[in-house]
């Protein structure tokens, strides 16, 4: 059984704190998802791969992916996010036309800004509240 790491400097997600930290870094080798190799000041995790890929790699191994390429596997590419219909459902495409990688760094800067948008409405919303029982 091989254990769930995280790589490079720590960013604001729970995984950050389930996770142990990485003794190494994956300097040079390949995120599993975009096929881009990892550089100098990206952070990620090593996932288990048992079954994704043919022999000789069948057997339990782990592998680098990029923290924004794990955000894009879940929420879909920016394509999908952003006009679901003109990329998806016409043509068949939700990363937008760009590459996984760029569509990755898109969708993370997509949900940097919607958690910002929910702080703006949640001070908003709070104040309109105070304005309310004052
Ligand atoms: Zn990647």
């Amino acid at each position: 059984m091989t254990e769930n790491l995280y790589w490079g400097e720590p960013w604001d997600a729970p995984i950050c704190e389930e996770l142990a930290r990485s003794n190494t870094y994956p300097l040079g080798e390949k995120c599993l998802l975009c096929g881009v190799t990892i550089v100098e000041g990206e952070s990620g995790t090593y996932v288990g791969t048992m079954g994704l890929r043919p022999p000789p790699y069948a057997l339990a191994t782990t592998e680098p992916v990029h923290k924004e390429c794990s955000l894009r596997s879940v929420m879909g590419g920016i394509g999908h996010l952003v006009d679901h219909d003109r990329w998806c459902v016409e043509r068949g495409d939700p990363n937008g036309g760009l590459p996984y990688r760029e569509s990755a760094l898109l969708v993370w800067t997509f949900s940097a800004g919607a958690r910002l948008g929910i702080a703006v409405l949640r001070d908003l919303l709070e104040d309109a509240h105070e304005m309310r029982v004052s």
